[in-house]
C-alpha cells in the first residue's frame, strides 16, 4: 500500500460498457456504505483529494479504484481513493462529456498533471481507446483484491453483479 502514499496521475479512466452501475457503491446498503467505507476513507485522507490535494468539508467523492486486465477479462477493485468533484470529473471523462463539461475538465487535467492542452488531448484519445477495446469485452469477471477484502473486512460478503 506505499504506493498509495504517492501522488496519483490524474488520468481518465472511463468504466467499459458492460460494467456500468457495477460497484460497490450500488451494491451495499447506504448505511454500509456510508459509515464502514466512505467516512474510513474521508479520515484517511485526512478529507484531501488524492489527486490535486484539495480539500473540502462536503462534496468529495469516495472514489472505487478499479483495474481492468483487458487479456483475462478480470475487472478488480484495488482501492477506494478520496476525491474531489473536479477530479472526479475528469476521471469520468465519458460522462463529463456527455454533460457538456469536457472543456472545465481538459483545463482540471492540464493544471494537475502540469501538461499542455496539447498533451491532455493526447490523454483523453488514449483513454478513450482504451475504454473502446474494454468495452468490447462482454463477460467480465468482478473481483475484489484480496488485500483489500482484509483491509474492510464488510466486503468480504459483497457480490457485485
Ligand atoms: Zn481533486
Amino acid at each position: 500500500m506505499n504506493e498509495e502514499k504517492q501522488e496519483s496521475r490524474l488520468v481518465p479512466e472511463m468504466i467499459p460498457k458492460a460494467l456500468f452501475r457495477r460497484s460497490v457503491y450500488r451494491t451495499v446498503k447506504r448505511s454500509v456504505w456510508d459509515n464502514e467505507i466512505r467516512a474510513r476513507v474521508i479520515e484517511e485522507a485526512n478529507q484531501t483529494c488524492a489527486y490535486c490535494g484539495a480539500r473540502y468539508e462536503k462534496g468529495m467523492f469516495c472514489h472505487e479504484e478499479w483495474k481492468y486486465m483487458d487479456k483475462t477479462h478480470v475487472a478488480r477493485l484495488v482501492g477506494f481513493k478520496l476525491v474531489c468533484r473536479d477530479c472526479s470529473n475528469a476521471i469520468h471523462y465519458g460522462k463529463s462529456s456527455t454533460l457538456g463539461i469536457q472543456g472545465k475538465v481538459e483545463e482540471h487535467l492540464a493544471k494537475v498533471n502540469d501538461i499542455s492542452m496539447d498533451e491532455v488531448k493526447k490523454l483523453v484519445r488514449e483513454a478513450v481507446d482504451v475504454w473502446i477495446i474494454r468495452s468490447g469485452i462482454q463477460d467480465w469477471r468482478i473481483e475484489i483484491d484480496e488485500a483489500l477484502i482484509e483491509d474492510y473486512p464488510v466486503l468480504a460478503d459483497v457480490e457485485i453483479v
